[in-house]
């Protein structure tokens, strides 16, 4: 057994697992980090981002107001704390991105540009065209690499946490090219490892969005907390489920139903005139994919050959403006839906893009687990309750992958010591687990791609849009079923070098365990809260329910506790737009 050892192992070099790498390079020079990631770190799902990044930086706008949008966006489930944090501290970090070089949009007298987005009083959301994830990416890529202290293990795939008393200290990984596992020790460890949009069929992540670094940490002993709230985006491409950017939107393109009539008025979003911003197609994203599900029960959508669609409608805002700023969505229409926006309509459809919910983290990004810290789209640090509102997020994976690096990098100089030979041994262990569960194992007559397309269908059919009970006890006993299925899986292929079958097994593995967290949650919270829509439980019921879920594993069902919103400055209030 091969082993590495360092101060600090990031796991991720998506936007925050750079972010993280970038601040241990610069403020802690002296620390030896490890980046380990399964795909090059450009190929993390952050290049796809598009529409923008939120923080205050105009003097018509507040840190008042954002924070009291990202509240509001979040149906009160936002711990406050952490979102006034936010707010804070994201001017910072978007403007030092501007100095690391990222190219963002500007206005004819030179001022950083800005454009509405969904749920925000003002504009607010930074952008760089409609490719502001490939920027950012780039970026940050371009200036961690400058630091000598960091090591690059790209195509690594980490199976397991390194945990010995209590503490976790370093990852067990394959280096897909050999096959080969290997001991990464660290003093702390940071988990930037992304969503878990691939649990559903319908979605805008990309292939790799199989929730590994919650598995892992869930799997440590860590709470996965509101697990329950994911977000369908009202405006993806019917077949592909490839993402319209809400920029789009904000730009000025409005929502229509077959009849060419702005249908969400009928939906306590507002008139359509005068305009209004977090109304309309600027309202929250929960609210707009709602209003999907209820015109279509109304006849009133149209028919593709991938389901129901409405129209997002770009052409009164003429060619010379798409052009300028939304290149990126003209040329994903052509090449994916064969329309060109600048003379027809857009058919979209509400897609699975983001999760919620996430390893429990505090404001620093630590776990309860001593020693290991998350960040990004992975870690539930609770700054986007039960809806995230757009463009906030990319801007958290700096704020809080900034912060994460900084408590790791304390934790790492407090506690000096790594147990290298019980760790060593447990990743030789995990070695021989992953051989004898997968690569040398007789019989078993269960196909990957099977079990997972129907994970897939289970979890669109019992934790869509709207769900009821009986739908999630449905879906509890069919996970439960798959797992037990899982147990028969068979691989076609057991070579050592770059197996993509074996990675795709021990994804579906993850996937299989954060999904029976998500259903069980939502089978436990019988209310209606932002993303999470229940036809048994219409009511928002802020006595019971003004609380995280907290997902144990065990080895049967999960188990679901609660723990109270931290409520600072907005007590809960009733959730209105349009007005
Ligand atoms: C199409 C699209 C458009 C979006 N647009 C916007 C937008 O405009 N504004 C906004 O605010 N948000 C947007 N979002 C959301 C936002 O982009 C993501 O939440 C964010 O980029 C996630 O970043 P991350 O660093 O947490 O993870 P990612 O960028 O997903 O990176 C995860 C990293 O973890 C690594 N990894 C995962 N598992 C393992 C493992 N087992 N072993 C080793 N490495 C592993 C991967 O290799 C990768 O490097 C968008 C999302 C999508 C899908």
């Amino acid at each position: 057994m091969e082993s590495h050892e360092y101060d600090v192992v990031i796991v991720g070099g998506g936007g925050a697992g750079l972010r993280a790498a970038i601040e241990l390079g610069e403020s802690f020079p002296k620390l030896r980090i490890a980046v380990v990631s399964k795909v090059y770190p450009m190929r993390s799902h952050t290049v796809a981002a598009e529409g923008g990044a939120a923080a205050v930086i105009k003097s018509n706008d507040s840190l008042e107001n954002h924070c009291h949008d990202t509240v509001s966006g979040s149906d009160w489930l936002g711990d406050q704390d952490v979102i006034e944090t936010f707010v804070k501290e994201a001017p910072d970090e978007l403007i030092r991105m501007e100095h690391w070089g990222c190219p963002w949009s500007r206005e004819p007298n030179g001022q950083v540009a800005v454009r509405p987005f969904g749920g925000m009083v003002i504009e607010r959301t930074w952008f760089a065209a409609d490719k502001t994830g490939f920027h950012m990416l780039h970026t940050l890529y371009q200036t961690a690499l400058k630091f000598q202290s960091l090591k690059w293990y790209d195509e690594w795939f980490v199976t397991k946490l390194l945990v010995d008393n209590g503490r976790c200290q370093g990852v067990a990984a394959i280096e897909l090219l050999t096959g080969q596992l290997h001991a990464i020790l660290g003093k702390a460890v940071i988990l930037c490892t992304g969503g878990a949009g691939r649990l559903f069929p319908f979605t805008t992540n990309g292939a790799i969005k199989t929730g590994d670094g919650m598995f892992l940490a869930y799997q440590a002993g860590v709470a996965l907390k509101d697990m329950e709230f994911v977000q369908y985006h009202p405006t993806g491409l019917p077949g592909s489920g490839i993402l319209i950017t809400e920029a789009a939107r904000g730009e000025g393109g409005i929502l229509t139903n077959k009849d060419g009539y702005r249908y969400l008025q009928d939906y306590g979003l507002g008139p359509p005139e005068p305009f209004r911003k977090r109304a309309m197609e600027l309202g929250p994203r929960d609210r707009l994919s709602q209003a999907f599900v209820q015109e279509e029960a109304k006849g009133r959508t149209i028919s593709t050959p991938f389901g129901s669609a409405v129209y997002l409608d770009l052409r009164h805002l003429g060619e010379a403006t798409i052009n300028k700023k939304l290149p990126f969505v003209r040329e994903l229409s052509k090449n994916y839906a064969g329309i060109d926006p600048v003379y027809k309509p857009i058919p979209v459809r509400p897609v699975i893009h983001y999760v919620m919910g996430g390893v429990d983290t505090d404001v620093e990004g630590a776990t309860v687990v001593p020693g290991l810290y998350a960040a990004g789209e992975c870690a539930c640090i609770s700054l986007n309750g039960a809806n995230r509102l757009g463009s906030n997020s990319l801007t958290e994976l700096l704020v809080f992958g900034r912060r994460a690096a900084h408590a790791a990098a304390q934790f790492a100089a407090e506690n000096p010591a790594l147990a290298s030979e019980k760790l060593k041994a447990q990743a030789s262990d995990e070695q021989e687990r992953i051989a004898s569960q997968f690569i040398r194992k007789q019989g078993g007559n269960e196909r990957v791609a099977t079990l997972r397309l129907e994970l897939n269908r289970l979890m669109e059919a019992g934790a869509g849009i709207y769900r009821s009970g009986d739908g999630l006890q449905k879906a509890c006993s069919g996970i439960a079923a798959l797992k037990d299925r899982f147990r028969n899986v068979a691989l076609d292929d057991r070579s050592l070098s770059y197996n993509t079958e074996l990675i795709s097994v021990l994804e579906l593995e993850f996937l299989l365990d954060i999904g029976q967290s998500l259903l069980h949650s939502a089978l436990c919270r019988t209310e209606s809260r932002g993303s999470h829509q229940r036809t048994d439980h219409t009511a928002r019921d802020d006595q019971k329910f003004l609380k995280h879920s907290m997902a144990y594993r065990t080895d049967a069902e999960p188990r679901i506790e609660y723990k109270d919103v931290v409520i600072t400055r907005w007590p809960p209030k009733e959730r209105v737009y349009g007005k």
